[in-house]
């Protein structure tokens, strides 16, 4: 299998999902201040790596500070 890459922001899911790689830049109705993939119920990887698998995304890595509108809370 490829090396995964770094989500494209002209990705279509990526765009559908308003992901953004620094979280504190999205302009999403639904964003809150403090949430980014590193503390979302989907990311995976390793804690502090900066790119890291997505359970949304497969095949690529999204911002460990990134933000998408399927965020949902790390348990
Ligand atoms: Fe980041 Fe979570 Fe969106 Fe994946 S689902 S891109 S970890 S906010």
């Amino acid at each position: 299998a490829a090396d995964p890459v770094k989500l494209p922001l002209d990705n279509p899911q990526a765009k559908a999902l308003a992901y953004v790689e620094k979280a504190g830049d999205s302009q999403h109705a639904n964003y809150k201040a403090g949430s980014n993939c590193a503390n979302c119920n989907f990311i995976q990887g390793a804690e502090g790596e900066a790119w890291r698998p997505c359970q949304l995304f497969p095949g690529f890595l999204v911002a460990n500070e990134g933000w998408c509108s399927a965020w949902a809370k790390k348990p």
